[in-house]
């Protein structure tokens, strides 16, 4: 089979405009970004809100190995195969950050005949909303260190302020850092410290707001720093929310591209799976769902964390309500929850693993029945998709077919990856009659219950924890949040998303352990509050062999190396 970056050079392309009008976008709506994307006015959203609202579909999966099971490439697989059934689908997928695309090899945009493409512009700078971030970020950390050099005002407390710096690099040595060295005038020096673009609260403000006044007021509500009496200082209060809005506003608006099937494909945000939400943005489902007969989103992780979150904290944002969720499984990852094999990232799986070996696939299977459970948790129903790779047994898919049948779920062995849409019509079909059964959608807890109760529940419920233990720390930080008001958030729980655990070396459906939290942080902006399990990077590294070694650009001008 060719690369994905053969795939991606050789698929047919229609102008974008068309893909826009096919879905009934206005032709004032959509404005070019040259060739390959363009972006859609969210004026589209009052447009297009007499037509009809499509089916809305998540695609969520099993605790991942480190090599993800396949959610992207079955999200483009899925939207592109309600096409070979005689309707129309739509698919609204996240954005590549560009650390990780130079950093570890896996494409974000899909994989072999279901791709977003082109994968240049997939994985690179496509409209430069990543840039905005950045920009919009770091003027807001330049605002807070400015306001302590010209005389503090509002008398931030140096050692109290929460908002670091971002840049789109994976540059470990920028995690701990020291500004404002020199003299007098060169500011007054702090530590702090850089995060990766995709991990700023900005991000994941972009991804949640509704509109353009509600971004320039979520942006208002972030919290900052404290003052020396421990009142919140926002950046409403430091007068900068206004200017990073108007850095933001292109930013707002969905990205459109294209499939390899010419699929619509809204590509926007990309906002860090285990600090934040993990989901593509709520404007681009917002237009997405009157654009076609099913819109297809993927929510990052496994069905524990990002349908979680895309539950509980996106349809809780964008009031839309999901009508079947898809939970791919493959046959690596549940025999990997045997817990008899080491899968590493960068690495071909051990020799043992390829063995033709049902039982292993039933083994592991305890962790699909909970991923499923927990879908259905919130009412929704669950259909799985069996992501078939190359070099998996007969007998080993079906088992997977098997296992979602003794819960009385559909389930779909699907080669979308070889064979593009047509190789999900099964999934589609069976995805079709889910949404057509009543839904009964309702989120795991309600707003009146504590932070406390909140995680407890997530806790409990979806990972199947005996409880929670908050250091002091935690519970103090619980505390000031309800007593400054952000109790009826929902919260966002950041712990290893490689188990159902906070220990990524625990498989299948870990028993008898509680969920432990360091701390717990603010994001009063994007509203959710985010307790800590475990060591929680924000800010990657590269590898002793980072995938920036192996790009380049050949001497026809093109781009070589990317995976
Ligand atoms: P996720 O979104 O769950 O992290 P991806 O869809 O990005 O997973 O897939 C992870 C990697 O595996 C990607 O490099 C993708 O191209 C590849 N991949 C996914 N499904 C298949 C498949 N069925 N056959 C071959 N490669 C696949
Ligand atoms: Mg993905």
């Amino acid at each position: 089979m060719p690369s994905d970056l053969e795939i991606s050079r050789a698929a047919v392309r229609k102008p974008l405009s068309d893909v826009a009008a096919d879905m009934g976008i206005p032709a004032e709506l959509f404005e070019p970004y040259g060739r390959s994307a363009g972006k859609i006015a969210l004026d589209a959203i009052d447009a297009l809100a007499d037509r009809p609202r499509a089916k809305y579909v998540v695609v969520t999966s099993i605790t991942p190995t480190p090599l993800g099971e396949g959610k992207t490439t079955t999200t483009v697989g899925l939207g592109q195969a309600f096409g070979h059934i005689g309707t129309r689908g739509v698919i609204a997928v996240r954005q590549a950050s560009m650390g990780p695309t130079f950093g570890i090899k896996g494409g974000a945009a899909g994989g072999g005949y279901s791709q977003v493409v082109p994968m240049e512009a997939v994985n690179l700078h496509l409209t430069g909303d990543l840039h905005a971030v950045t920009s919009a970020h770091n003027l807001l950390a330049a605002m807070v260190d400015n306001h302590l050099h010209k005389g503090n005002a509002l008398d931030i407390d140096p050692l109290e302020i929460a908002w670091r710096r971002v840049l789109d690099v994976n540059d470990r040595d920028l995690r701990q850092i020291v500004t404002g060295l020199g003299g007098r005038q060169d500011g007054l020096p702090r530590q702090t410290g850089f995060d990766i673009t995709a991990a700023s609260e900005v991000m994941a403000v972009l991804a949640l707001a509704r509109s353009l006044p509600d971004l320039r007021a979520r942006l208002g509500r972030i919290v900052v720093a404290y003052d020396r009496a421990g009142n919140p200082v926002t950046a409403e209060d430091l007068h900068a929310a206004g200017a990073m809005c108007v850095q933001l506003r292109d930013a707002l608006q969905p990205n459109l591209l294209q499939t390899t099937e010419q699929t619509p494909a809204l590509v926007h945000c990309g906002p860090f799976g285990n600090i934040a939400h993990g989901n593509s943005s709520v404007v681009a489902d917002l237009i997405g769902i009157h654009c076609g007969d099913y819109l297809v989103t993927e929510a990052g992780f496994g069905a524990d964390m990002g349908a979680e979150r895309f539950f509980n904290i996106k349809c809780r944002t964008s009031g839309l309500v999901p009508d079947a969720a898809v939970v791919v499984a493959t046959v690596r990852g549940l025999k990997a929850h045997t817990g008899r094999y080491r899968v590493v990232a960068g690495r071909p799986l051990p020799d043992e693993m390829l063995e033709e070996n049902p039982d292993d696939v039933h083994a592991g299977a305890a962790n699909l029945r909970k991923q499923i459970a927990n879908v259905r948790a919130h009412g929704v129903t669950p259909v799985v998709a069996a992501n078939a790779f190359p070099g998996d047994h007969e007998s080993e898919k079906q088992a997977i077919v098997d296992v979602a049948a003794s819960e009385g779920v559909r389930a779909a062995i699907t080669s979308h990856a070889a064979k593009g849409g047509k190789g999900a019509a099964e999934l589609a079909e069976a995805v079709a009659e889910a949404c057509r059964e009543p839904n009964h959608y309702t989120p795991l807890y309600p707003d009146e219950l504590s932070l406390t109760e909140k995680i407890e529940t997530v806790a409990r419920r979806m990972y199947g924890a005996d409880g929670i233990e908050p250091s002091r720390t935690a519970r103090a930080q619980l505390d000031a949040y309800e007593c400054h008001g952000f109790g009826a958030l929902p919260v966002c729980v950041a712990k290893t998303h490689l188990s159902l655990s906070d220990d990524p070396a625990r498989k299948g459906v870990p028993e008898g352990w509680r969920l432990p939290i360091r701390e717990v942080r603010l994001s009063a902006g994007a509203g959710f509050v985010y307790p800590i399990c475990g060591d929680m990077r924000t800010m990657p590294g590269l590898s002793s062999r980072p995938a920036a070694e192996h790009i380049d650009i050949d001497e026809a001008g093109q781009v070589v190396g990317l995976s």
